[in-house]
Formats: structure tokens, C-alpha cells, sequence
């Protein structure tokens, strides 16, 4: 059954590899399973003559031996069963897994072109429906095609003649069914059609009640009410007339297929090709075509819905990956926290640059503010720091060395971020903080003191071991925050990232957040996108950015007085924010 579509899943094979062994050993207990076939035919063939003739002795011999072979099939199916199995589940879990990494690498381009909830179908319910197949396809197609093939060979064996006669009404029966079964498809879709027509009626005619009234076009709506229900009835009439015809037609083809083969097989008989005994074993043969025919073709059907699935999957490959590190990247050594900006020029798509050449340097310890209406550019430069993008033009360098030759694992230790929102895993409280590096209790500890959370860590019921729910339900936005950016000093990094949350937070958790801010950033380089007051007085530098261009800098005094971007920002987006004194009196005090 792969063969409809030898290029989708037969690019899975490399994946059945590992587990050759138990699938040799698998399929060799099918070998056996299926071989009994044509054994317990010969044997029926045997019985049904001495059970007319009454002979007890002969009846009980064959049925002892059929009662062997029945037993040593079913142990041979346990057996096929039980270890195709682990092979089929391991390689569903193998492809699911591939694609996982894979998306931990996607670009984030590709990932936000791709939504999360697109995403998340296709590695659950595509990469099961994927797996269904790769789990039928071992354990039941191939199978029942063995089968197929053995006891189509037995009745070749048996009789070519007879064999070849009931081959070719086969297809001809089993197109006379599909064909009828397609027009009840194509019915039952018109009627369901028509289902969702009447359902889109009514959801209308419910909200716009009150407007038919007023209009007192009751009437009108009763008519088109009318008229849909009258079609849906139709619909369904016809979907229930070719219901009742399907049974008896489709029984009466099959009846006619058997009947069929009863009589080519008595002029074989006549003909002294085959004996009543004989007959007898074929027949019994055809019915065992029965059951993995039927598996067969439910497991197309699966299979072709499988292949859909399979696409979406692969459909993942095809996006772009993160670059790897260039060969022969450098390693960073000790990080002293100096940036450097050179002309750097970056756009997400061609002719489209969101940076204009920046110009840049940072002394290693110096706090720069980052200020701008929204979409200047701010985000970007943070994504140019940690290199999830690189410059189309000009260099970032840190310590003196380009961005783009040194190792991305190795940067991104030396620089920690701490995002507006910080994302939440489900875990302990030591788990977020630790964030998958190897951290010791007493790193994790120092971490959360700096970060100024270990207080209310410990106040918890379970301390460092308690559980943070889904999506950090049961902490505060304050204690989340203070939990990032214990995260985020907990690998010692030289430089911070912070992206201030907009959302306010009240001032006594404010204060402690600021606080454990103020312990994280010493003695470290900080550029900190900033949305508080507080914050951009406290910066060494402000940098105004517009349109990806640094308009003004320098700190705050400078630029108050300058009467500029700066103090208009400040003015209408500080004053909206923080309602707070001290903005008046810098601003009162400007010339
Ligand atoms: P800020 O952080 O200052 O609000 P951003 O750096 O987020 O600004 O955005 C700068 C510009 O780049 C905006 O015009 C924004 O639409 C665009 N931009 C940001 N991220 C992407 C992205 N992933 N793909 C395409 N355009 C983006």
C-alpha cells in the first residue's frame, strides 16, 4: 500500500533501520501466521467431505490438527503483534521528535509565519495521523498483504482456472460497490451542505429577531425559513432513498459474485479440474480474502489522509532553519561587556531596512536606555544583539570581535534577556530559574537573592521545589518578573537585555522589581528598553531611536534641556504612564 505515493512516506525508511531486528523478527512470525492460512483451508476442505459422510474418526483428526495450527497462528499473530509494535510507535516518536528540533531551530521568521496554533496541529495531530499509518503499514497492511498474496497463491495452486475466473469478477464487483458508495457520498455531502445552510439561517434570523420585527417582516423570513427546510428535506430524502438501494443492490452483486463462482466451479468439477474436496478448500480460501481485503482498503483511505498530514509535516523541513555558526566560529573566552555598533544596517525584507546604518559604542558596566515610539527599531537591535538576526550591512562587535564569527551557543551565555513578558514553563520554581543549565542549588539561590525574589521563595509553601502552574497562574506579575531576571543573572552573563514590562505594575511591586533590577545590572553593560521614568534617569545614556535612526543622546538632563524628541516623548508617553512629580521638576527646571 505505499505504493500510491512512493515519495512521501518511503522517505521514513531510513527511520525503521534502527529497529530491523525486531521488525525481521516480527514479520517472521507473520510469515508464520499467514502460512497457516492455506493449511486450515486444506484442513476444511478435508472436514466438510467427512462431516457429510459422517465419519466421526476423520471429522475429530482434522479438527484436532485445525485446533494446532489455530493455536500456533494465534501465538505467531501475538508475536507479529507485540513486536512490530515497538518499532511502529519508535519511529512515530523519532519523526515527532526530528520535527521538534527542527522547529527549536526554525527561523523566527518562519516561526511567526507559521502560527503556534498551526504548529502545534501538525505536531500533534498530523504527526499521530502520521503515525497511525507508520504504525497500521507495519503491523496491518503489510500483513494483510502477505496474506493476500499466500492465499491468492493457494487458490492459483489449487485451481488456476477457477482462480483466475474469480480474480476477474473480483474488480468487477468491488467497482460496482465503490461506485455505488461514491453516490451516496456525494449525497450525504449535499445534505450535510444543506445542514450548514439552514444552521447559517437560523444563526441570522436569531440575532436579527428584533430588526423582522420592527420591520414585521415575519412573513419574509418565515418563507426563506421554508424554503431551506424543504430543500434540506429533499436532500435527505435522496440520501436515504440510495441508502435503501445500497444494501440491496450492493448484497445482491456480491450474492451474484458468489453465485458466480459456485457455478464456474461446478463446470470445473465437471471438467475434472478440481474435486468437491477441493472445492470445498477453495472456497473455504476465498473467505479468508475477506478480512485483509477490507483491511486493506480501510487502510488506504488512512493512508490517504496519512499522506495530507505527512505533507503538513514536511512542509516544516522546508522553512528556513537558524544559520549554523560559521565553520571555524571563535570562542569567546572572558567576556568584559564592550559593544560596538559599525555602521549597522538590517531589514527584515528586501529594500525594506528597519535599521539605518547605527553607530554604536558601550563601555563595558555603562546602563544605555533605548527610547522611541513603537516599531523604531528597538526589538530589532536587541534580536541583532543575540544574533537571532544578523546585519545586512556593517559589524556588531562584542569585546572587539564581530557578532557573525563567534559561536551563537557561547554569545547568548555571555548575554541574558529579560523579555517584556517573560514566558513561563510549566516546573518548579528552581527549574525556571535554572532554565535547562546545570545549576546548583546554591547558584539558583544566589540567582533569586540578587534578583531580590528569594524572600517570597522562601515564604512558599515548598520553597525553591513549588510548582509554577500553566502560564504562572499562581504568581504574581511582580514575582514572575523577579523570577526572569533571576533566570537571567543566574549564568553570570556580562551583558543585560531588559525590555521593561509596559503594563504596570503597583508601586510597592514596582519598587521590588526596580530593586532586584538594580542588584542584577551592577557591574554589568545594560541596555534596557525603557518605558520608565525611573529607568531612563538612572542611565548612564539615552538613545533616542526613530525609524531605525538614533535621533538624540545623551542622559537625561541633557536631553530634557534640549527640548527635543526626548523631552516630547517624555511628555506625552512618560506623563501617560507615570503620573509622578519628579517628571515636572526636571522638565520645570529645563531653560
Ligand atoms: P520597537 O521594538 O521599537 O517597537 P521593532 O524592532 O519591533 O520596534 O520593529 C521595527 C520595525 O520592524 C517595525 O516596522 C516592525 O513592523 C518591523 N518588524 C519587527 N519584527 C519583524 C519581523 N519579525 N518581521 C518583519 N518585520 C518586523
Amino acid at each position: 500500500m505505499l505504493a500510491p505515493s512512493p515519495a512521501g512516506f518511503r522517505r521514513l525508511l531510513p527511520l525503521l533501520r534502527p529497529h530491523r531486528r525486531r521488525l525481521g523478527a516480527g514479520w517472521l512470525c507473520t510469515l508464520v501466521f499467514v502460512s497457516s492460512f492455506p493449511v486450515l483451508a486444506w484442513l476444511a476442505g478435508q472436514l466438510i467431505p467427512a462431516i457429510g459422510a459422517g465419519d466421526i474418526p476423520r471429522v475429530l483428526r482434522a479438527v484436532a490438527s485445525a485446533l494446532a495450527v489455530f493455536l500456533l497462528q494465534k501465538l505467531a499473530q501475538f508475536g507479529q503483534d507485540t513486536l512490530l509494535a515497538g518499532p511502529a510507535l519508535q519511529v512515530s516518536q523519532e519523526l515527532r521528535r526530528q520535527l521538534f528540533a527542527r522547529l527549536q531551530r526554525l527561523d523566527f521568521s518562519a516561526l511567526e509565519k507559521l502560527s503556534a496554533g498551526d504548529l502545534t496541529y501538525r505536531l500533534t495531530e498530523d504527526a499521530d495521523r502520521v503515525g497511525e499509518v507508520i504504525y497500521e503499514t507495519i503491523q496491518d497492511t503489510t500483513p494483510s498483504a502477505l496474506q493476500l498474496v499466500v492465499v491468492l497463491g493457494y487458490m492459483l495452486f489449487l485451481d488456476w482456472p477457477l482462480a483466475l475466473a474469480t480474480l476477474l469478477l473480483a474488480p468487477i464487483v468491488a467497482l460496482l460497490v465503490s461506485a455505488f458508495g461514491a453516490r451516496v457520498m456525494n449525497a450525504a455531502e449535499r445534505s450535510q451542505k444543506q445542514v450548514s445552510d439552514l444552521a447559517a439561517l437560523l444563526g441570522e434570523a436569531i440575532g436579527g429577531l428584533p430588526l423582522v420585527r420592527a420591520y414585521a417582516a415575519e412573513p419574509w423570513l418565515q418563507q426563506r425559513f421554508d424554503i431551506e427546510t424543504d430543500l434540506h428535506r429533499r436532500a435527505r430524502y435522496r440520501t436515504m432513498t440510495l441508502l435503501a438501494q445500497q444494501h440491496p443492490v450492493v448484497g445482491f452483486i456480491e450474492a451474484f459474485g458468489i453465485l458466480a463462482v459456485l457455478v464456474i466451479g461446478a463446470v470445473r468439477i465437471q471438467a475434472g479440474g478440481l474435486d468437491a474436496q477441493g472445492f470445498a478448500t477453495f472456497m473455504t480460501a476465498l473467505l479468508m480474502l475477506i478480512d485483509p481485503i477490507s483491511h486493506l482498503t480501510t487502510n488506504f483511505n488512512d493512508f490517504q489522509q496519512g499522506q495530507a498530514s505527512l505533507r503538513r509535516l514536511r512542509a516544516i523541513e522546508s522553512e528556513p532553519v537558524e544559520p549554523p555558526d560559521r565553520p571555524g566560529a571563535r570562542s569567546l573566552g572572558q567576556v568584559q561587556g564592550r559593544l560596538v555598533l559599525d555602521g549597522v544596517s538590517f531589514g527584515y525584507a528586501a529594500g525594506q531596512p528597519v535599521l539605518h546604518g547605527l553607530d554604536l559604542e558601550i563601555e563595558p558596566g555603562q546602563m544605555v536606555a533605548l527610547v522611541g515610539p513603537s516599531g523604531a527599531g528597538k526589538s530589532t537591535l536587541f534580536s541583532l544583539l543575540l544574533r537571532f538576526n544578523t546585519a545586512q550591512q556593517g559589524r556588531v562587535l562584542l569585546d572587539g570581535q564581530d557578532l557573525a564569527e563567534l559561536q551563537a551557543r557561547e554569545l547568548r551565555q555571555a548575554i541574558a534577556l529579560v523579555p517584556q513578558q517573560s514566558s513561563v514553563f510549566s516546573g518548579t520554581v528552581a527549574e525556571m530559574i535554572a532554565f535547562g543549565r546545570p545549576a546548583s542549588r546554591d547558584q539558583v539561590k544566589a540567582a533569586a537573592y540578587l534578583a531580590n525574589a528569594s524572600a517570597f521563595i522562601e515564604a512558599l509553601p515548598h520553597g525553591y521545589d513549588s510548582r509554577i502552574e500553566e502560564r504562572g497562574n499562581n504568581f504574581s506579575g511582580g514575582q514572575l518578573q523577579r523570577l526572569a531576571i533571576a533566570r537571567a543573572v543566574l549564568g553570570n552573563p556580562a551583558i543585560l537585555l531588559l525590555d521593561e514590562a509596559t503594563s504596570a505594575l503597583d508601586a510597592e511591586a514596582e519598587a521590588t522589581v526596580q530593586q532586584g533590577l538594580d542588584q542584577a545590572m551592577a557591574g554589568r553593560t545594560v541596555l534596557v528598553i525603557a518605558h520608565r521614568l525611573s529607568t531612563v534617569q538612572e542611565a548612564d545614556r539615552i538613545l533616542v531611536l526613530e525609524a531605525g535612526r538614533i535621533v538624540e543622546q545623551g542622559n537625561h538632563g541633557a536631553l530634557m534641556a534640549a527640548g527635543g524628541r526626548y523631552r516630547d516623548l517624555c511628555e506625552r508617553q512618560f506623563i501617560q504612564m507615570e503620573p509622578r512629580t519628579e517628571l515636572v521638576s526636571p522638565a520645570s527646571s529645563a531653560p
